[in-house]
């Protein structure tokens, strides 16, 4: 952690919206930027994966219709942590953050996040946690795909990363090895450009830039660089309370 980034340097007030397609390093950055900002961080993309793997609990694939689907993944018992520093999501009770970044629920996830009663009631729950990190003049950065668009429309920060798909499969090739799990770059790249095609076309909402989002394209930015950025522009909107 450098200089730069010591816990609390400045506080973040109001929410920082981060989205973008997968492999751009968004969680990497969202969750640091909070950290030196002694800010509350969001995971969407996570309470997606829990809704997906009570989908796959209650026995259903990809052939299942939308109504089984939402029934089963809205009437789990999802929570999920708001600490930068130990980011956990609980699935009836039982933390299933590593379980959640496995191939099974990658592989679902897209079509579960598409079902409106999901998003429905995963946005209601958003929004209780942002409107808890805020109140009293705190502040959160959350991340997903729809954050900007129609989570929190009016954060005074939107950031859009991007980076090609071979950029990206790269990054979460070296995210699956690190975290022990079979990392084959062709299936990757295969699996990021089927979720962006999946998340990008979708009727409810689609992955897009705001647009009053900040793009950012990370091909060539470091995440180091990235952070300096991002704080520079929490400086520059006045959010650093
Ligand atoms: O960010 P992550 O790759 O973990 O997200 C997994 C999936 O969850 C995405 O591919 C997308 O289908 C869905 N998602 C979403 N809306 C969000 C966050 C994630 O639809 N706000």
């Amino acid at each position: 952690m450098g200089a730069s980034e010591r816990r609390g340097d400045v506080a973040l007030r109001g929410v920082v919206a981060m989205d973008g397609p997968s492999g751009t390093g968004k969680s990497t950055v969202s969750r640091r930027l909070a950290q030196a900002c002694a800010a509350a961080y969001l995971d969407t993309g996570a309470m997606y994966r829990a809704a997906t793997l009570a989908v796959l609990r209650a026995g259903l694939d990809e052939h299942a219709d939308c109504g089984e689907m939402g029934r089963a993944a809205t009437g789990a018992r999802l929570e999920s942590g708001t600490d930068p520093a130990a980011p956990t999501v609980t699935l009836d009770g039982e933390d299933v953050s590593a379980e959640i970044r496995g191939p099974e629920v990658t592989g679902l996830v897209s079509a579960v996040s598409a079902v409106p009663e999901v998003r429905t009631e995963l946005v209601a729950r958003q929004h209780a946690l942002i409107e808890a990190a805020v109140t009293g003049g705190g502040g959160i950065v959350v991340e997903g795909r729809d954050i900007g668009t129609v989570v929190v429309p009016d954060a005074p920060l939107k950031v859009y990363l991007t980076a090609s798909p071979e950029v990206r499969a790269a990054r979460r090739g070296r995210q699956d090895a690190k975290a022990g799990r079979d990392a084959d770059l062709h299936a990757t790249l295969a699996d990021v450009e089927r979720r962006d095609r999946l998340d990008s076309s979708r009727r409810v909402s689609p992955l897009y830039a705001a647009a009053d989002a900040l793009v950012l394209d990370t091909d060539r930015l470091s995440a180091d660089a990235v952070l300096d950025r991002l704080r520079e522009l929490v400086a520059q909107r006045g959010l650093d309370g």
